[in-house]
C-alpha cells in the first residue's frame, strides 16, 4: 500500500497569571506567573496535540479531554500527549515531526527551548531535532500588549 503523509495545525492560548507554575513542552520554566487552564495550561503541549490530532482527522482536545470534565482538572498536558499519541496509533500513524511557534512578549523562552525538545521528544517518542520550536512577540501590538498571555501555534507531520 503506498504511504501517505499527513499535515495538521494547533493553536492554542492561555492567560497568564500570578499563583500559577509556568509549563511549557512539560517543563517547568522559573516565571512569577503560570498560564490559567482547567489543566496545567500547557499551551505548547495543547497545540501540539491538536496539530497530531487533526492532521489524523481526530477531533481536538476540547473535545477529547473537555474542561467540564473534573477527571481533567490540573492533569499534566504531558498525558494528554501521550492519549494523543495512542489515537493516531490506533489508526497506525507515525508522527514525523513537529514545528511550534511560542508568542507572547515575556519571559524570553529560547533558554529553555534544549530542555523543553529533549522532554517533549521523549514524550513523542521522536529525537529532538524533530522538533522545532521557535519564540516570537508580536512588538506589544497586535496580540497581548500588557503580558497576559502566551500563544501557541504548531504543525506536525504524520506518515502512515
Ligand atoms: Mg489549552
Amino acid at each position: 500500500m503506498k504511504e501517505k503523509l499527513l499535515t495538521g495545525i494547533g493553536f492554542d492560548v492561555h492567560r497568564l497569571i500570578k499563583g500559577r507554575k509556568l509549563i511549557l513542552g512539560g517543563m517547568e520554566i522559573p516565571y512569577h506567573k503560570g498560564l490559567l487552564g482547567h489543566s496545567d495550561g500547557d499551551v505548547l503541549s495543547h497545540a501540539i496535540s491538536d496539530a497530531i490530532l487533526t492532521a489524523a482527522g481526530l477531533n481536538d482536545i476540547g473535545v477529547l479531554f473537555p474542561d467540564t470534565n473534573p477527571e481533567y482538572k490540573n492533569i499534566s498536558s504531558i498525558i494528554i500527549l501521550n492519549q494523543v499519541l495512542k489515537l493516531i496509533t490506533k489508526k497506525h500513524l507515525k508522527l514525523v515531526n513537529i514545528s511550534a511557534v511560542l508568542i507572547c512578549e515575556a519571559p524570553k523562552l529560547n533558554p529553555y527551548f534544549p530542555e523543553i525538545k529533549k522532554n517533549l521528544a521523549r514524550v513523542l517518542g521522536l529525537t529532538p531535532e524533530k522538533i522545532g520550536l521557535s519564540a516570537k512577540t508580536t512588538e506589544t501590538l497586535i496580540f497581548n500588549p500588557r503580558k497576559e498571555a502566551i500563544a501557541a501555534l504548531a504543525i506536525s507531520l504524520l506518515r502512515g
